[in-house]
Parts: C-alpha cells; sequence; structure tokens
C-alpha cells in the first residue's frame, strides 16, 4: 500500500489565504498595513534568495516589506543599532534577521536583541523558553516546525500518546519541533549524530520528523509500517538529466519511504512551502497585537 501524500503546497496555499483575509481585515479597520522588515548581512546567494522569496510573498500577501542589506563587514554595533531601530519603529511588525550571519557578528546576541512583540522567526530565548516550559505558551512559534504541526494536523494523524522520533535537534528545526510534539501529547525521542542505533528508534515511531541536512539518509526499510513521516531536508544531488545539473531530495529515501508509510511529506512541495505560510502568519500575528487597542 502506497502512502497519504502530505501535500505542502496545498496546504501552504489555505494558510497564506487565511493570512490575505487577515491583511485585509487589518487594513479595513484601522487603515494599516502589516510590515515585515528583513535584515540581510552579506553576499551569501541562498540567503539573498531567501530573503527575496520572503519579501515576494509578503508583496502578493498586501504585508509591506522593508529591506535591509549590509555589507559583509559591518560591524556588530552596526547591525544591533539597525535592530534597535527596527523594534521601535511603529511600522515595523516583524524583524527578520536572515541566517547564517557572516562570523565576526554574534548571532544570539543578535536574535536577543529582537523585541519580543516582532521576533516574528521565533528564535529569541525567551519564546524558546516558553515553548519548552509546562503551561506557558510563546508569542511566536519558529517557522519550519510550526508548518510540520499543520502538516500533521491537516494530514489527520494523531499526535496525543504517539511516539515521536525527531532526527536533528537544531534550534531552528529539531529542538523546537521536538517542544511542540511533546505540548501535543506525543511521546518524542530526539536522534542526533551521536544516537547509537538510529534504526531502533525509527522502528517504534509513528511519527518521523527528518531535519538532518543528508540525502536521503533514511530509507523505507528503517521505518515502522503505517508511520507518518515530515521530511524536512532540503539537500541537492547531482543530477544530468535536469536541465539545472540537479535535483532536491529530502532526508528521507522517498520511494521506499512511500511504500512504507502511513503519510508521507514529498520534497518539494512538502514543509518548504509552509515555512514561508508560517512566516506570513507570525506577521499578521505581530500586527494584530499592534494594532490591538488601537480606534
Ligand atoms: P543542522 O545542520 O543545524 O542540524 C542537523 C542535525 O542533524 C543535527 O542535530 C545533527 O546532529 C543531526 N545529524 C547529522 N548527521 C546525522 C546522522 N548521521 N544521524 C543522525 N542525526 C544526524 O540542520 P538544520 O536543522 O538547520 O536543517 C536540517 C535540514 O532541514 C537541512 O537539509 C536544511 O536544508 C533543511 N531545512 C529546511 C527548511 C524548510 O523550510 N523545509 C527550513 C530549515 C532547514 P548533531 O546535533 O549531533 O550535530
Amino acid at each position: 500500500m502506497s502512502a497519504q501524500i502530505i501535500d505542502g503546497k496545498a496546504i501552504a496555499a489555505k494558510v497564506r489565504d487565511r493570512v490575505a483575509d487577515g491583511v485585509a481585515s487589518i487594513k479595513a479597520a484601522h487603515n494599516y498595513s502589516p510590515g515585515l522588515a528583513t535584515v540581510l548581512v552579506g553576499e551569501d546567494p541562498a540567503s539573498a534568495t531567501y530573503v527575496r522569496s520572503k519579501q515576494k510573498m509578503c508583496e502578493n500577501l498586501g504585508i509591506r516589506s522593508i529591506g535591509h542589506h549590509l555589507a559583509a563587514d559591518t560591524p556588530q554595533a552596526d547591525v544591533q543599532a539597525l535592530v534597535a531601530s527596527l523594534n521601535s519603529d511603529p511600522e515595523v511588525n516583524g524583524i527578520l534577521v536572515q541566517l547564517p550571519l557572516p562570523k565576526h557578528i554574534d548571532e544570539e546576541t543578535i536574535l536577543n536583541s529582537i523585541d519580543l512583540t516582532k521576533d516574528i522567526d521565533g528564535f529569541h530565548p525567551v519564546n524558546i523558553g516558553r515553548l519548552a516550559m509546562k503551561g506557558r505558551n510563546p508569542l511566536f512559534i519558529p517557522c519550519t516546525p510550526a508548518g510540520c504541526m499543520v502538516l500533521l494536523e491537516e494530514a489527520g494523524v494523531n499526535l496525543r500518546g504517539a511516539e515521536a522520533v525527531i532526527v536533528g535537534r537544531s534550534n531552528i528545526v529539531g529542538l523546537p519541533m521536538a517542544m511542540l510534539l511533546q505540548k501535543a501529547d506525543a511521546t518524542v525521542t530526539i536522534c542526533h549524530s551521536r544516537t547509537k542505533d538510529l534504526r531502533e528508534h525509527l522502528q517504534r515511531a509513528d511519527i518521523v520528523v527528518a531535519a538532518i541536512g543528508r540525502a536521503e539518509m533514511i530509507t523505507g526499510d528503517m521505518l515502522k509500517p503505517g508511520t507518518a513521516v515530515i521530511d524536512v531536508g532540503i539537500n541537492r544531488v547531482d543530477d544530468a538529466t535536469t536541465k539545472k545539473g540537479y535535483r532536491l531530495v529530502g532526508d528521507v529515501h522517498y520511494e521506499s519511504a512511500l511504500a512504507v508509510a502511513g503519510a508521507i511529506t514529498p520534497v518539494p512541495g512538502g514543509v518548504g512551502p509552509m515555512t514561508i505560510a508560517m512566516l506570513m502568519q507570525n506577521t499578521l500575528r505581530a500586527a494584530e497585537m499592534a494594532v490591538a487597542g488601537r480606534p
């Protein structure tokens, strides 16, 4: 039997439609458009592409985007000064500092300096701390794991009491994903590069989230039949048959997993479209908080 394919493109389109409606409502009620400020430091082409696609999505949804592009050798103090000015600018609802930052800039200091109410990436330690604590709720949830939760929900996957195995423990994906799943009453195991027997963990998992960055590392034979697979990985592999000379694959070997899993996200077209959609949703939420109480 073949798995249910979780269509991230279609689910992200629904999220974006709801965001566009929310933006229109704010505009109608307050004559105010939500604003997202992006901060890009340096010339990394992948980062520049991500920032452009976020700005384009803003445009499509009626969100103002305010772009700041700083030279690679910008001193840390200048980046901090820019964040401080965006923090106090009422026209800016969300601040997105594109990672990674150049090596001479301390990422932690910069992320800590973003106003909590504008932390639409959800990376501020207070937001992450609230995500980790029982009975607390962050103002914003990091976009990729938030998108994975929507995909699981839309696919009708039961989370309560489920055995969830997260492969990867990064601050932006694996760790917050684990916290979200345990908040949703799953029993969570976090695996990483030092995990002794990944296969053993995977074989009892009802839910697998792969956020590793290694092409097709998890194969169908490692999975428990019927498991729900969320593949966060985006990896380029050489492919001379394509125009670009490469294709994108996930951390899960799609064809073999498809035959075993109960549900699975494709790459591309799974988690990827959700990340930007959730960023837009967080920006709308920031704007809704900002206008609350206005006439
Ligand atoms: P990181 O490199 O920060 O983290 C990778 C994690 O995988 C680490 O925790 C690492 O363990 C673990 N790992 C590495 N090798 C193994 C192994 N052999 N067995 C088990 N665990 C291993 O990556 P990110 O979390 O930033 O990203 C992960 C993937 O998701 C990448 O492909 C990235 O491109 C993609 N991504 C996709 C997004 C989307 O929108 N779809 C958004 C963000 C990322 P350790 O901690 O021990 O080093």
